[in-house]
């Protein structure tokens, strides 16, 4: 007999499930609970974006304190501590898990501990106790994959990698996106010997070519070694670390192996497929653009659904639901020109297409400007920024916006409101700069470019 009927149980209370639980009970005063196994914040904010970029911030200062020198400071008796890091970091995810209680006490969200099963489309099952539900929501995220190598349970991923007790000398990554190449900046910079293994011939595959060329050569001037078109076949705990055995025959040794290699949605467990709702071949959960499952009063959002794997889209995707619901208006997420960022040392941001995805559409211009960013004239780095426009002749309007260099994910959140709005290569040239500054030259590149392929 169930004892609690609510109009929404949201499984999952990371950012999207979150954002849909408050906004169902605050915004359209209905009853709602959210169930989580794990710490409320979910991955972005206990596991990944957050805890990272404070690391990003943490690795930063070992170049700035270098480049202070050229202006003037004399630097002396600096030091590092791992430890203190760490602790400060903890300390925040506290604050900040402390703060995703209130708001949804606040709002009105009844936070149930534990893990969700759904029994039937209007039925959860959580620690023993039944409750009833006009609609389901699905936001469990995802969970490091880790392919099926031999000696695989010796390896960590970015989960355990923010929480290291020490710093290790030595550290293999293997990876060649989002993860590794965050994670290899922060700790390279940070002293640890970074090698990244790569199977393909490029980092960050699906982002535009001058994105990769440019953050690859930086990559390697800041000492992180990349084996490209290399694949670890088995690993082995040795005395004095592990041993890798990679393809065809070569070994490495290292002190830690770290694997970025995707992500998987967190599906497993919860009843779905009994419940009638279809699932992809990686487990990812199969949603219409309403983000409706093949059972009517049951959606899903985020990386759940493996769509866009990033925390806004959640956000976005979970409002979406809720006015699809309750708002009397079939909402969906527009997936065109959503900026992303990559937290490498230089950063990168994005927006739109590639030069290859506009290419196989378009007759397209490309714009690229390539040079030593201002702050290093004088710190004597050796480190460059690259920003690139590809416009489509016909309606001259700017279909991709890509950027390598110092605060390039502050810069493209601006523009991207710019191609949002449908902005044309004339709109940018008709604005005017903010000078001195990087951000300036997108609105001054005038110089058709070959193709950077
Ligand atoms: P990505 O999909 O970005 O990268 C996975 C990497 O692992 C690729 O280089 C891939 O190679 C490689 N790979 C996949 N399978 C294997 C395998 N079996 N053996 C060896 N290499 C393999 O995943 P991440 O784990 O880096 O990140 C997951 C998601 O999290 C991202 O897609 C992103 O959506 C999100 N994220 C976003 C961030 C941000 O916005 N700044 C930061 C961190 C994560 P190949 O290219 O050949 O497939």
């Amino acid at each position: 007999m169930a004892e609690k009927h609510y109009d929404l149980i949201v499984i999952g209370a990371g950012s999207g499930g979150v954002r849909a639980s408050r906004f169902a009970a605050a915004r359209h005063c209905k009853k709602v609970a959210v169930i989580e196994s794990n710490r409320v914040g979910g991955t972005c904010v206990m596991r990944g974006c957050v805890p990272k970029k404070l690391l990003v911030y943490g690795a930063h200062y070992a170049e700035a304190f270098e480049d202070a020198l050229g202006y003037g400071w004399g630097i002396s008796g600096l030091s590092f501590n791992w430890s203190t890091l760490i602790g400060a970091k903890e300390k925040e995810l506290n604050r900040l898990e402390e703060i995703y209680h209130n708001i949804l006490r606040d709002s009105g969200v009844d936070e149930i501990s534990g893990k969700g099963l759904i029994i039937d489309k209007h039925t959860v099952e959580v620690g023993g106790e039944k409750l009833t539900t006009e609609n389901i929501l699905v936001a469990t995220g995802g969970w490091p994959f880790l392919p099926d190598i031999p000696g695989i349970e010796n390896v960590i991923t970015s989960n355990e990698a923010l929480d290291l007790t020490e710093l290790p000398r030595r550290m293999v990554i293997v990876g060649g996106g989002y993860i590794a190449i965050e994670f290899a900046g922060v700790f390279q910079h940070l002293g640890v010997e970074v090698e990244m293994i790569v199977r393909s011939d490029t980092i960050l595959r699906g982002f535009d070519v001058s994105i990769r060329t440019m953050l690859h050569d930086e990559l390697i001037k800041k000492g992180i070694r990349i084996r490209l078109d290399s694949s670890v076949t088995s690993i082995k705990q040795g005395s004095d670390g592990f041993s890798l055995q990679l393809d065809p025959t070569e070994s490495l040794e290292t002190d830690i192996v770290m694997y970025a290699t995707g992500r998987r949605a967190n599906t497993r467990g919860l009843g779905l497929e009994e419940a009638g709702v279809i699932l992809k071949g990686n487990g990812a959960i199969e949603v219409n653009a309403f983000s409706q499952t093949a059972i009517e009063n049951i959606y899903a959002i985020g990386d759940a659904t493996d769509r866009i794997n990033l925390t806004p889209v959640a956000l976005a995707e979970g409002m979406a639901v809720v006015e699809t619901i309750y708002g009397d208006k079939p909402t969906a997420v527009d997936y065109a020109n959503i900026p992303s960022a990559v937290f490498s040392h230089p950063p990168v941001g994005t927006i739109g297409l590639s030069e290859h995805e506009a290419r196989e559409k378009y007759d397209v211009d490309i714009y690229i400007s390539k040079f030593k960013p201002l702050i290093h004239t004088l710190s004597g780095r050796d480190e460059r920024a690259m920003m690139k426009l590809i416009v489509d002749k016909k309606t001259d309007r700017v279909l991709g916006l890509h950027m390598v260099g110092m605060d390039a994910p502050e810069i493209v959140q601006g523009f991207a409101v710019a191609l949002k709005c449908g902005a044309t290569k004339a709109h940018f040239d008709s604005t005017i700069g903010v000078h001195p500054s990087a951000a300036e030259e997108f609105v001054t590149m005038r110089q058709k470019e070959v193709s950077d392929r």
